[in-house]
């Protein structure tokens, strides 16, 4: 017999004394009430298994990704580049692989490309450490050529679990291999690009790569056009665009 059962059994027999007219225990009306109060408490639910946070779900991510021997990538590779930034983003950005620089530091975007990121996160009010930024494979393919569809495949649970952890507001792709791998689409960036697309219920922005942003400038200014688009959608300002021709 449980606690509960016992105060439950003592409270009816105290509730029909006092109804007799025999309250010989002298039980106070408080008494009686505080007692009801005990009897109708719910049991306390024993704890439920501890909900991993999204750090621990990504250090689980990064971890798997350094043991991974999954597709030959890991032979090559000298450092695996899981991801880096908020666990709390609003906004996930998603290139296509890591390259040299990426490959040695274990670090996204950190090259000549990732300057130019940081220019971009930096023109819509955020910083590094506010987004989160990953990509399609977490190691480097050799020579830096284009990820094959079989390597993007492999890779890809990694990057949706990244996703599923952080719960970003929005999620923008940069450049076609970074669109294709994510939306599963064959139409090209240039159409892609600027159109709102969905994955897993997430608000997907495509947009042109770093890279070829520094290749090709004057396509900088529909980039920012996609990016003021997420600022809109976030309910954000959109800062004043720099004299400097850094967007
Ligand atoms: N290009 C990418 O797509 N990702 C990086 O991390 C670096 C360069």
């Amino acid at each position: 017999m449980s606690l509960n059962d016992v105060l439950s059994d003592l409270g009816k027999y105290l509730e029909f004394e006092i109804e007799e007219g025999r309250n010989t225990a002298a039980v106070s009306k408080q008494s009686l009430a505080a007692l009801g109060r005990r009897r109708s408490a719910r049991p306390v639910p024993p704890p439920g298994p501890m909900t991993p946070t999204a750090e621990d779900a990504l250090a689980g991510v990064a971890e798997e990704v350094a043991r991974c021997t999954k597709c030959s990538l890991h032979e090559t590779r000298t450092k695996p580049v899981p991801g880096q930034g908020s666990a709390r983003p609003e906004i996930m950005f998603i290139g296509e692989a890591p390259g040299y620089d990426e490959d040695r530091q274990g670090l996204p975007f950190v090259g000549r490309a990732g300057e130019l990121l940081t220019k971009m996160i930096d023109a819509m009010g955020f910083t590094r450490e506010e987004v989160f930024i990953g990509n399609i494979l977490k190691c480097r393919p050799p020579n830096n050529r284009v990820p094959l569809p079989d390597e993007m495949d492999t890779c890809l649970p990694y990057l949706k679990r990244q996703i599923a952890a952080l719960c970003p507001k929005v999620i923008i792709t940069l450049g076609a291999t970074a669109a294709k791998g994510l939306l599963d689409t064959t139409t090209g960036i240039t159409k892609l690009r600027g159109q709102w697309r969905r994955f897993e219920g997430i608000d997907v922005m495509p947009t042109y790569h770093p890279a070829y942003l520094l290749r090709t400038p004057s396509a900088k200014r529909e980039a920012w056009e996609d990016l003021k688009a997420v600022l809109e959608h976030l309910g954000r300002p959109i800062p004043e665009r720099s004299q400097k021709g850094n967007r």
